[in-house]
């Protein structure tokens, strides 16, 4: 499985993603089911910024590079660690959605 990752841009000076990367490497929580796989992690990128309309393009690059899979990370979709989930985080998951990409929506 090849991801790329999307984060919130929000978070992004107070969680660098170690704990992304960690249940990724450790196959735990949101990639639990995967452990049988390999993964590799194609990028890391941020939503750009509110209101999420750099997600859409960039997860597009992100399938471009070799990505079947994208995460949506759970600073966005849970609002770990801030305890705020974006509230867009709907829409851009149902366009990401329309891209006809596996989409995992959550991390940890
Ligand atoms: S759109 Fe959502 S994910 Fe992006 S910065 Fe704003 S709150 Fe974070």
């Amino acid at each position: 499985m090849n991801v790329g990752i999307i984060r919130c841009a929000q978070t992004e000076d107070i969680c660098p993603g170690t704990m992304c990367f960690k249940v990724i490497r450790e196959r735990k929580l949101a990639f639990e089911p995967y452990k049988n796989e390999d993964i590799e992690i194609i990028g890391y990128v941020t939503c750009g910024g509110c209101p999420g309309k750099k997600a859409i393009p960039r997860a597009k690059m992100m399938i471009e590079k070799g990505a079947d899979t994208i995460v949506i990370s759970s600073c966005i979709t849970r609002g770990v660690p801030i305890g705020f989930p974006c509230p867009f985080s709907e829409t851009i998951k149902d366009n990401i959605e329309k891209l006809n990409v596996n989409v995992i929506d959550w991390t940890h």
